[in-house]
């Protein structure tokens, strides 16, 4: 199709932010005066994404805001937080910090390890299991108010019995050999689908967790092969200087609405950015037998927000949970949870001021290159986002805010109804069973998530997608299970599309 793209859009930077934002906002703001602005509507589908600095878009300015004092409001709320404890520190992770710049890396090695369920229903459970892990003995995988999965550490196991049991605390062993697992979970493609990936034209499977680079080529391919409804951005770097690629399909309809999908936000939940692939995937290759609830939208997809930790669990530590950046100033931890790092009541409960804590909330708000990315990306953005979806793992929950403390925004109730309405479709299709509800409600106050964020800034449809399993396998999740988590989340997903495109 021949198109001709406006100057403002041919003298636009594009969407790098290589520079410092303030200079791309700076560039852009001149470019955008130099010409004349086009209209949302005049930019044809694959040209420059619209910027707010140069597009039009009604409503901008009464778009909600985030005001400092709810930013910081948070931070005097001390209750559920971490303190920087010296004996943990001391004792350190487990982990040996890895230099991925060098050849040789070596493996955190998990024999001996193991996943236990246990039962909270007991009030010591928390103290106990609190005890333990500022000894370092165990670390939590997930929970809620029944249960609570933890990692059992090498060499822990006979301590953490006899702790147990003095307290009469019950538990199953879920994972009996942890590295066993790890092994087991992601063998290499057989040569079947090796000579399938070469007639493909890239090498993405959904038979196998793909490295980062698997994926970035993946999305470039079909940007390529469908340059009429698909266009690829990266709307900043990483920490250690990985691209933070953005998918974008529309076919171009000004009438359309849009929709934020990211994943892999947290390293560890390899199977979120394996499913946000699989939507790409399906939304790309059929985009025109689709239903009119997909045409209607303009998806966004980021399948790996933070890219540095994801390369990190396939080469370092399988289960790696925050970014890569070097945390503290008298001691150095590496990693800032970037789930606890977003500006809406920052530093409140479920989140630690403890660099070397898996929930570090890292220094103050948006302190990472890439939740500072997402936000000033949503925030420069001329589009108005009806719907923020984010995917993890795991526990099959769909959960809505509030997350930063036991209380819901006003118009939960149309998010439960909607949220339900998914995890029917879900279970229809596939059988597994999804709780819904508010974050805090149904598992736990953590303050600084995306969702929080992305509500406060008034994107209606905000939820935190919790994938398969419950336990049995956690975050190792063998690769069979990639097609059928896919299949039926693409099913909810199509739910949502549909109360989007009401809305
Ligand atoms: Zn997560």
């Amino acid at each position: 199709m021949q198109r001709a793209p406006s100057a403002a859009a041919q003298k636009s930077p594009s969407w790098s932010f290589a520079m410092e934002p303030w200079r791309t906002l700076l560039v852009l703001a001149v470019a955008a005066a130099a010409a004349a602005t086009p209209l949302i509507d005049q930019l044809a589908p694959g040209q420059e994404w619209p910027a707010r600095s140069s597009v039009g878009q009604p409503g901008d300015s009464t778009k909600e805001e985030i005001k400092v004092e709810d930013v910081f409001s948070g931070s005097t709320n001390e209750t559920a937080v971490e303190e920087v404890d010296e004996e943990a520190f001391a004792k350190a992770v487990i982990t040996k910090e890895v230099d991925l710049t060098k050849d040789e890396i070596t493996k955190v090695d998990y024999s001996g390890a193991q996943v236990w369920k246990i039962q909270t229903n007991k009030r010591s459970v928390v103290a106990v299991v609190g005890r333990l892990r500022r000894r370092n003995l165990v670390s939590t995988w997930g929970g809620n108010h029944t249960h609570m999965d933890i990692l059992v550490k090498p060499n822990a196991v006979k301590n953490v019995t006899r702790a147990f049991k003095r307290e009469n605390i019950t538990y199953d062993v879920l994972i009996e050999d942890l590295q066993r697992r790890i092994d087991e979970e992601n063998p290499p493609l057989d040569e079947n689908e090796l000579s399938l990936q070469d007639r493909r034209g890239h090498k993405m499977t959904w038979k196998q967790y793909h490295r980062l680079e698997d994926i970035h080529q993946f999305m470039d391919y079909l940007a390529k092969t469908y340059p009429s409804i698909i266009s690829v951005n990266s709307i900043g770097k990483s920490h250690e200087g990985r691209d933070l690629k953005v998918l974008r399909i529309s076919d171009g309809k000004p009438t359309n609405k849009a929709v934020w999908i990211d994943g892999g936000i947290h390293a560890r939940e390899w199977i979120s950015p394996a499913t946000v692939t699989y939507f790409i995937n399906q939304f790309a290759e059929n985009f025109d037998v689709e239903s009119d609830d997909v045409k209607n939208i303009d998806w966004y997809i980021l399948p790996v927000v933070n890219p540095d930790g994801y390369e990190f669990t396939h080469l370092g530590d399988r289960l790696w949970r925050k970014n890569r950046k070097p945390q503290g100033t008298t001691r150095v931890c590496f990693g800032a949870d970037l789930n606890r790092n977003f500006g809406y009541r920052w530093g409140g409960k479920g989140s630690s001021n403890n660099p070397c804590s898996d929930i570090y909330r890292g220094s103050r708000a948006f302190s990472e290159p890439e939740t500072k990315a997402v936000s000033d990306f949503i925030n420069n953005s001329a589009v108005n986002f009806t719907a923020y979806l984010t995917y993890h793992s795991y526990g099959q929950y769909i959960l809505y805010p509030w997350g930063y403390d036991s209380v819901v925004p006003p118009d939960y109730q149309q998010l439960d109804i909607v949220g339900k309405d998914v995890a029917r479709a879900i279970q229809q299709t596939g059988g597994s069973e999804y709780s819904v509800g508010s974050s805090s409600g149904l598992l736990y106050p953590a303050a600084g998530g995306s969702d929080d964020w992305a509500k406060a800034k008034g994107i209606k449809y905000t939820y935190t997608i919790e994938l398969s399993d419950t336990g049995r396998y956690g975050f190792i999740l063998p690769v069979s299970y990639i097609e059928p988590v896919a299949r039926e989340s693409l099913a909810g997903l199509r739910v949502l599309a549909a109360a989007v495109n009401k809305a």
